[in-house]
This record gives C-alpha cells, sequence and structure tokens, in this order.
C-alpha cells in the first residue's frame, strides 16, 4: 500500500507545469529546450554559450550545521526558499545535485527534498532521470577499458600495472566490488592485475563535469587527468590512451543542464552531483552560471555541514569558476542541535531546551566561519512538528550575540509560504555591499592550506601529516600542481576528524593520512581518516520498499 505522508505521494498529488511553461518562466525559447518527455527538460549548450555575458543574478548558498542521524533538510530548505523568493514575485531559480542510485537503494533516500518543498517528477529525478550519471559511468569505464588494453597491446607507455589509479565505476552501493582482480583466466584476458569499483559520483569524471566551463574546458580538464605511473614514477595522462575525444562524446548531451519544477512551480536545474568528501560536493558550474544568467535568485545547495560543503563551494567551485554568493543560509533543526547537546537519538522526543541551547554552539561556530569568507549569514531553522516553542526560542537566544537572525521555516508543512520571512531577509542581505575573500590564496603552499582550512574551519590544534602524505605534497609543488586548492576529505559529523566529538570541539588534530591528486578536476585532496568511495547497503536498504503499483506508479521512494 501507498503511504500517503510519503514525500512520493505528497509531491504525487501536484499536476506539473509543461517543461515548457517552467522555462519560459526564465525566458528560455523553446528551440533552447530539449524535452525529455513532458516535464524534464536540458538546455542546449550554444543557448548556455549565450548566456555568457549577461548579467548574474545574486547566488544564495544553502548549507548546514554539522549533520547527524537527526537529519536537517538542507535541499528541503533550498526549494523551500526558492519557491518563497518566486511567491515575493521575485525571478527564482534552484540549482542542485542530481541523485545517485546508490543513496536511493541504500540508507539516505532520494535527494528531491521532502514534504512540500521537492522537485518534480521526484521518481523521476531520483531514479535514472536523464541518464546523465549513466553517461559519466560509461565515460570513466571507457578510460577503463582503455588502460588495460593498452598495456595488452604491448604497453607502449610502460605503466606500471601496480601503479593504476583509475579505478572503474557504478553508481550503485555494492561493498563486494571496492577490491577486485580483473584480468583473470589466461593470456587472452590481459594481466591480472587489482583493481576495484568506486561509485559513479566519487569520479574524478564528476568532478570535472561540475567544474568545466564549456565543452572545451571538459575535455582539456579530462585530458589532464593523471590515471597511473610509470616503474620509473612518470605521470600517465588521460590524453596519453587517445579516447579523451570518446569520453567527451558520450558526455555531450549529459553535459547539458537539466531543468524540472517544484512542486510550486518554480525552475530548478538540477546538474551533476559529485561526492562530498573525495570531490567538491555541489553542482555544476555550468548549471549555477546558466540559472545566474536567467533568475534574479538562485538559490543552490553545498552537501554535508558548512565545513565542508560551503567550505569547498567557496574555495573550490567559487575560486574556480569566478562566482561570488550574496548570502548563505544556515540549515539547523531543534533536533539536530539537541544531538550536539548530547542527547541520544531515541530521546530526541523530550522537549529538552538547555540541551539544545549547549548543542547551538555547533551552529555558532558555523555562522562565524561563514563570516570568514565575508559573506552575510542567516539561520533557518526547519521546523520539524516535534519542536517546542521554548526549544526554537533557545535557538534564537544562542546565537543572538553573533548579531544573526533565525527564521523559524515551515516549508516542509507548508511549501513556500512556509519561507516567505527567510526569503525576505535573503533578499535584503543580498544588497547589501558583499565582502567576500577566499580563505587562502593560490600561491600558498598545499600543506599550509589544509593548515589554514584545519586552524580557521576545524579549530584544530594542528595538523598531523603522515611521513608519505608531506613527500607527497611536496612531489605535487614539484610537478606544478602548488597553486591548486585543497579538497578536505573527512568525516561530515564532526569538526574533527573523530565522528563521535559533536558541538563544537576545540584543540583537537587533524590527521592527514594521505593525499591524492585531481589534475583535471584542479584540486588535491587531503583524506583525515579512512573515506569510502564505494559505500555498502544497510541491513534495510530502502531497496526493499519501491514498487510499482499496477497502474505503473513507482511507490515506496522517500
Ligand atoms: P539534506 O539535504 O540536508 O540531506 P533533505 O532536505 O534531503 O536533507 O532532507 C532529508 C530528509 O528529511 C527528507 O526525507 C525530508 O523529507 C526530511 N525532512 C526535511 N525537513 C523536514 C521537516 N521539517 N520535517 C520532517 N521531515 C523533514
Ligand atoms: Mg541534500
Amino acid at each position: 500500500p501507498i503511504d500517503p505522508n510519503s514525500d512520493a505521494a505528497i509531491a504525487g498529488r501536484v499536476a506539473p507545469l509543461p517543461i515548457e511553461q517552467v522555462a519560459a518562466k526564465l525566458a528560455i525559447p523553446p528551440e533552447a529546450l530539449y524535452r525529455y518527455g513532458p516535464h524534464k527538460g536540458k538546455l542546449g549548450l550554444d543557448f548556455v554559450g549565450s548566456l555568457a555575458t549577461r548579467p548574474r543574478g545574486k547566488l544564495i548558498l544553502v548549507t548546514a550545521i554539522s549533520p547527524t542521524p537527526a537529519g536537517e533538510g538542507k535541499t528541503t530548505t533550498t526549494i523551500g526558499l526558492g519557491d518563497a523568493l518566486a511567491r515575493l514575485g521575485r525571478k527564482a531559480a534552484i540549482c542542485l545535485r542530481e541523485p545517485s542510485l546508490g543513496p536511493v537503494f541504500g540508507a539516505k533516500g532520494g535527494a528531491t527534498g521532502g514534504g512540500h518543498a521537492q522537485i518534480i517528477p521526484m521518481q523521476d529525478i531520483n531514479l535514472h532521470f536523464t541518464g546523465d550519471l549513466h553517461a559519466i559511468s560509461a565515460a570513466h569505464n571507457l578510460l577503463s577499458a582503455l588502460i588495460d588494453n593498452h598495456v595488452y597491446w604491448g604497453n607502449a607507455l610502460e605503466i606500471d600495472t601496480r601503479r593504476i589509479a583509475w579505478r572503474r565505476v557504478m553508481d550503485l552501493n555494492d561493498r563486494a566490488l571496492r577490491h577486485i582482480t580483473v584480468g583473470l583466466g589466461g593470456p587472452a584476458n590481459g594481466f591480472p592485475r587489482e583493481d576495484g569499483f568506486d561509485i559513479t559520483v566519487a569520479s574524478e569524471v564528476m568532478a570535472i563535469f561540475c567544474l568545466a566551463e564549456s565543452l572545451a574546458d571538459l575535455e582539456a580538464r579530462l585530458s589532464r587527468m593523471v590515471v597511473a605511473q610509470t616503474r620509473a614514477r612518470r605521470l600517465i595522462r588521460a590524453e596519453q590512451l587517445e579516447g579523451v575525444g570518446s569520453m567527451v562524446a558520450l558526455l555531450r548531451d549529459a553535459f547539458q543542464p537539466n531543468i524540472v519544477q517544484t512542486m510550486e512551480g518554480t525552475p530548478a536545474l538540477v546538474h551533476g552531483g559529485p561526492f562530498a568528501n573525495i570531490a567538491h560536493g555541489c553542482n555544476s558550474v555550468i548549471a549555477t552560471k546558466s540559472a545566474l544568467a536567467l533568475a534574479d535568485f538562485v538559490v543552490t545547495e553545498a552537501g554535508f555541514g558548512a565545513d565542508l560543503g560551503a567550505e569547498k563551494f567557496l574555495d573550490i567551485k567559487c575560486r574556480q569558476a569566478g562566482l561570488e554568493p550574496a548570502a548563505a543560509v544556515v540549515v539547523a533543526t531543534v533536533r539536530a542541535l539537541k544531538m550536539h547537546g548530547g542527547v541520544p537519538l531515541k530521546e530526541l522526543g523530550t522537549p529538552n531546551p538547555e540541551a539544545v541551547a549547549l548543542g547551538a554552539g555547533n551552529l555558532k561556530r558555523h555562522v562565524e566561519n561563514l563570516r570568514k569568507f565575508g559573506v552575510p549569514v542567516v539561520v533557518a531553522l526547519n521546523r520539524f512538528t516535534s519542536d517546542t516553542e521554548a526549544e526554537r526560542a533557545a535557538v534564537a537566544e544562542a546565537v543572538a550575540p553573533l548579531g544573526v537572525n533565525v527564521h523559524d521555516c515551515s516549508h516542509w508543512a507548508n511549501g513556500g509560504a512556509g519561507a516567505e520571512g527567510l526569503a525576505r531577509e535573503v533578499e535584503a542581505l543580498a544588497v547589501t555591499p558583499s565582502s567576500f575573500r577566499l580563505l587562502y590564496p593560490d600561491a600558498a603552499p598545499l600543506a599550509a592550506k589544509i593548515e589554514t582550512v584545519a586552524r580557521e574551519i576545524y579549530r584544530a590544534a594542528r595538523v598531523e601529516f603522515a611521513p608519505t602524505a608531506r613527500a607527497k605534497l611536496a612531489e605535487f609543488e614539484a610537478q606544478g600542481f602548488g597553486a591548486l586548492p585543497v579538497c578536505m576529505a573527512k568525516t561530515q559529523y564532526s569538526f574533527s576528524a573523530d565522528p563521535s566529538l559533536r558541538n563544537a570541539p576545540v584543540d583537537h588534530v587533524l590527521p592527514v593520512r594521505e593525499v591524492r591528486l585531481s589534475a583535471g578536476a584542479g584540486f588535491v585532496v587531503a583524506l583525515a581518516g579512512d573515506i569510502m568511495t564505494m559505500p555498502g547497503l544497510p541491513s534495510k536498504p530502502a531497496a526493499h520498499d519501491i514498487f510499482v503499483t499496477p497502474d505503473g506508479i513507482i511507490a515506496g521512494l522517500s
């Protein structure tokens, strides 16, 4: 039976507008719209290219406190705020990542918002959508095949098969594929070697897809990727395998930004979706820039909490793409702050304003951090039915000394109408003179960049580099990669590298065990802890609950 209160059922009660009508709200001409059925579209790349010289609207970043199992609702708030701005008569657009099938069938569920703040058609967007992730998987795996094929046919590049960094990808959670052996079965099948699968969203192709400004830039970045080393430790780049042209051919249509709508008909560009740990975790630059050329307000989300998501959005995406947010919204919930204040998950139902006030330390620190970038900040308190008045008041009171306003937001229950107060403040903040600055200059040494993020954002006492990590950073600098920004891969649950340290820990030590080069994406990844690039499924995966009704309706998605 279909649960009438499920996100799928709530979304199913709204009839979507024809996609032409949604596009018309942004004055997108019909000839620039590629239709994928009645409710999904893509923007032609000629049209996207023609937008480059237009004035840009205001970019609003939605980020959050450090996540807890209690949930925060960044995507839901991004959608609610976009709808609220539209209700106030503003030309608004939303930019989001496209969902991966891993979380859809795993623990987290879909990524299209919730309640009355969703993008639709949610089943389509959460499942194959317009096929972009499959195209990215195919492009990635083509390069994998070309590497093994090159070795098979004589290995003229002298690739050391023990030093092939390019794995294979698939858009599902499947822990059995993390470490595998390929090339078994005799000489006709190549040379056996260790390999493994990552989830597609962890592919460097995905990160590049989301940072490239044009097809030419996409090709140049794919060419630059380092995929292996020779025995003499010479770097092998993707272009040396001579298949980058084919990869771009596979990606050409996917590279067109997708357009869909919210339940209230606000246009949403949903395009690309890199991991937020070993990559930067936000939708494509091409979607964000297109939206900024078409709308006066563009609301976008960065993954994880602000220490990771917002920092990377600003120091990687905005740095590379020349973007500047006009304001940032920090999403918090009473439930999550209570957990930061020490209350266990199963006791969240009991009112506890003292714990909320204590846990607000996490929120305060994220607000202070965002101000280091010169971005005006406002807090969206995403209302849950279990919240009490006293608990909500405790949040506002706790952050009042910082001079930041807290808006009680009920978009999950009421749609855009529930976020109008937030929208009004965002509008006001967006016109204040901005003083946006990046956290560190390009010219700083790589280790110093990592130390700056650790000190300024995580409030770590120091960084402890593993000797091999330090040596590799020096090697990257010698190879000419020293000017790249750093992409921090750390647990999202804590400011520290220890996921159990909630709230606002200080004076911890950030261990950097390993560093990796993403030469095409244009960043150096610093791994502080074990980071999973191929997730597994939980004991009760969402895949158990999804089904198709006799009339062909996909149900059970959350
Ligand atoms: P995030 O983007 O921070 O990961 P989402 O916006 O995707 O979070 O929300 C995660 C889940 O929490 C969704 O299933 C959504 O329906 C639910 N949710 C969000 N806000 C609320 C709320 N105010 N009340 C109840 N459930 C909510
Ligand atoms: Mg989200």
